[in-house]
């Protein structure tokens, strides 16, 4: 969990107590709950195969499918066709939800869609490599949008 020093509200200190983050003056009483974040994943399946993407930050030789934060106020479908747009080039001519996924590692609800596309991949900033892996040898990984595609591929 990440720490914080001070309430975001009163800026007084943040204590520990039963492994939440609580203001110490109690006539704020703010808790960090520190929910986890929605994150889009976007399982796009050109006519050769499924989109797998390796992001800038990561270790060599890890790819995924690509995912993206929800924007303030954006609709998660919205957001994954944005995402798509954005890291891959890719214009979506379907989108269908595939189903919503945990992600305790990273504090992360994992929503995914599946779309269907065609045309170049032209990657955007956050990542530096693809490949296309043909769907039937695609496989799910134990966490993460790696149940998500699993769960997409146990579907067709
Ligand atoms: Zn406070």
């Amino acid at each position: 969990m990440k720490k914080f020093k001070f309430c975001p509200h009163c800026a007084g200190l943040l204590q520990t107590q039963s492994n939440r983050q609580v203001c110490a003056d109690a006539t704020c009483g703010y808790v960090h709950y520190d929910n986890p974040l929605p994150v889009v994943a976007a399982i796009v399946e050109l006519p050769e195969g499924v989109v797998l993407a390796h992001n800038r930050s990561w270790p060599a030789k890890v790819f995924s499918v690509p995912t993206g934060f929800v924007e303030h106020q954006e609709n998660p479908q919205e957001a994954v066709v944005r995402e798509v747009q954005e890291e891959l080039g890719l214009a979506v001519h379907s989108t269908s939800l595939v189903g919503v996924y945990p992600f305790a590692q990273q504090n992360q609800i994992i929503i995914a869609y599946h779309m269907l596309t065609n045309g170049t991949v032209v990657l955007g900033d956050e990542l530096d490599e693809f490949k296309i892996v043909p769907v039937a040898k695609l496989r799910g990984w134990g966490f993460g949008t790696g149940l998500a595609v699993q769960a997409w591929l146990d579907a067709r």
